[in-house]
Protein backbone atom coordinates (compact mmCIF):
# COMPACT_ATOMS: atom_id res chain seq x y z
CA UNK A 1 0.00 0.00 0.00
CA UNK A 2 1.33 3.40 -0.79
CA UNK A 3 0.20 7.05 0.36
CA UNK A 4 0.38 9.67 -2.13
CA UNK A 5 -0.99 12.83 -1.94
CA UNK A 6 -3.46 13.89 -4.84
CA UNK A 7 -2.52 17.31 -6.35
CA UNK A 8 -5.31 17.56 -8.84
CA UNK A 9 -7.21 20.04 -6.76
CA UNK A 10 -6.19 22.20 -3.63
CA UNK A 11 -7.84 19.94 -0.90
CA UNK A 12 -5.14 17.50 -1.00
CA UNK A 13 -6.48 14.35 -0.15
CA UNK A 14 -4.81 11.62 1.72
CA UNK A 15 -4.55 8.25 -0.83
CA UNK A 16 -4.02 4.82 -0.06
CA UNK A 17 -3.31 2.98 -3.50
CA UNK A 18 -3.01 -0.76 -3.14
CA UNK A 19 -0.57 -1.87 -5.53
CA UNK A 20 -1.46 -5.75 -5.05
CA UNK A 21 -5.39 -5.45 -5.58
CA UNK A 22 -4.75 -3.68 -9.07
CA UNK A 23 -3.97 0.13 -7.62
CA UNK A 24 -7.34 0.18 -5.87
CA UNK A 25 -7.53 3.67 -4.57
CA UNK A 26 -8.85 5.10 -1.44
CA UNK A 27 -8.95 8.20 0.50
CA UNK A 28 -10.18 10.27 -2.68
CA UNK A 29 -13.19 12.12 -2.67
CA UNK A 30 -13.43 12.64 -6.03
CA UNK A 31 -13.34 10.45 -9.33
CA UNK A 32 -10.36 12.35 -10.05
CA UNK A 33 -8.82 11.25 -7.57
CA UNK A 34 -8.62 7.23 -8.00
CA UNK A 35 -7.41 8.16 -12.37
CA UNK A 36 -4.44 10.26 -10.23
CA UNK A 37 -3.47 7.66 -7.94
CA UNK A 38 -3.63 4.55 -10.21
CA UNK A 39 -1.61 6.74 -12.66
CA UNK A 40 1.04 8.13 -10.10
CA UNK A 41 1.82 4.29 -9.61
CA UNK A 42 1.59 3.26 -12.84
CA UNK A 43 2.80 5.92 -15.19
CA UNK A 44 3.17 9.37 -13.34
CA UNK A 45 2.70 12.85 -15.67
CA UNK A 46 2.88 16.43 -14.71
CA UNK A 47 2.26 19.57 -16.83
CA UNK A 48 5.49 21.26 -17.24
CA UNK A 49 5.04 24.84 -17.15
CA UNK A 50 8.14 27.59 -17.45
CA UNK A 51 9.76 30.49 -19.20
CA UNK A 52 12.17 30.50 -22.35
CA UNK A 53 14.29 33.26 -23.83
CA UNK A 54 12.31 36.00 -25.80
CA UNK A 55 14.07 38.35 -27.97
CA UNK A 56 12.39 41.68 -29.82
CA UNK A 57 10.27 42.54 -26.86
CA UNK A 58 9.91 44.50 -23.96
CA UNK A 59 10.13 41.62 -21.75
CA UNK A 60 13.16 38.79 -21.89
CA UNK A 61 11.12 35.95 -20.84
CA UNK A 62 7.88 34.26 -22.57
CA UNK A 63 5.77 31.95 -20.32
CA UNK A 64 5.55 28.61 -21.85
CA UNK A 65 3.42 25.33 -20.38
CA UNK A 66 3.21 21.31 -22.33
CA UNK A 67 -0.03 21.34 -24.35
CA UNK A 68 -0.69 17.54 -21.85
CA UNK A 69 1.05 16.18 -19.00
CA UNK A 70 4.61 14.95 -19.72
CA UNK A 71 5.92 11.64 -18.29
CA UNK A 72 7.10 12.70 -15.06
CA UNK A 73 10.74 11.21 -15.96
CA UNK A 74 11.29 13.79 -18.81
CA UNK A 75 10.40 17.05 -17.00
CA UNK A 76 14.27 17.44 -16.33
CA UNK A 77 15.32 16.54 -19.88
CA UNK A 78 12.35 18.69 -21.24
CA UNK A 79 13.24 22.10 -18.67
CA UNK A 80 17.59 21.40 -20.28
CA UNK A 81 15.61 21.39 -23.69
CA UNK A 82 13.71 24.59 -22.75
CA UNK A 83 17.01 26.10 -22.01
CA UNK A 84 18.09 26.09 -25.11
CA UNK A 85 14.85 28.01 -26.87
CA UNK A 86 14.83 31.33 -28.02
CA UNK A 87 11.66 32.57 -29.38
CA UNK A 88 11.79 36.33 -31.40
CA UNK A 89 8.42 38.15 -30.78
CA UNK A 90 5.85 38.19 -32.04
CA UNK A 91 4.57 35.25 -30.64
CA UNK A 92 0.59 34.64 -29.69
CA UNK A 93 -0.28 32.66 -26.97
CA UNK A 94 -1.08 28.90 -27.90
CA UNK A 95 1.69 29.09 -30.60
CA UNK A 96 3.25 25.92 -30.94
CA UNK A 97 7.38 26.17 -30.08
CA UNK A 98 8.38 22.97 -29.80
CA UNK A 99 6.43 19.76 -31.41
CA UNK A 100 6.36 16.40 -30.74
CA UNK A 101 8.93 16.83 -27.27
CA UNK A 102 10.44 13.25 -27.17
CA UNK A 103 8.01 11.74 -29.28
CA UNK A 104 5.43 11.84 -26.60
CA UNK A 105 2.89 13.73 -28.82
CA UNK A 106 2.84 16.67 -26.33
CA UNK A 107 3.94 20.25 -28.22
CA UNK A 108 5.64 23.25 -25.98
CA UNK A 109 3.56 25.94 -25.88
CA UNK A 110 3.57 29.80 -25.79
CA UNK A 111 1.05 30.85 -22.59
CA UNK A 112 0.79 34.47 -23.67
CA UNK A 113 1.08 36.85 -26.62
CA UNK A 114 4.15 39.48 -27.01
CA UNK A 115 3.92 42.35 -29.73
CA UNK A 116 7.47 43.01 -30.99
CA UNK A 117 8.84 46.04 -29.53
CA UNK A 118 8.63 49.43 -31.24
CA UNK A 119 12.39 50.46 -31.43
S1 LIG B 1 -9.42 13.29 -4.82
FE1 LIG B 1 -10.67 14.82 -5.87
S2 LIG B 1 -11.22 16.26 -4.22
FE2 LIG B 1 -9.46 15.07 -3.48
S3 LIG B 1 -7.63 16.30 -4.03
FE3 LIG B 1 -8.01 14.81 -5.69
S4 LIG B 1 -9.22 15.94 -7.19
FE4 LIG B 1 -9.35 17.06 -5.26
Amino acid sequence: MTQIICITCPKGCHLQVDEENDFRVTGNNCPRGETYGKNELQNPVRTLTSTVRLTGARTPRLPVKSSAPLPKGRIFDAMRLLDEVSVAAPVRCGQILLPDVFGTGVDIVATKSFDAAQS
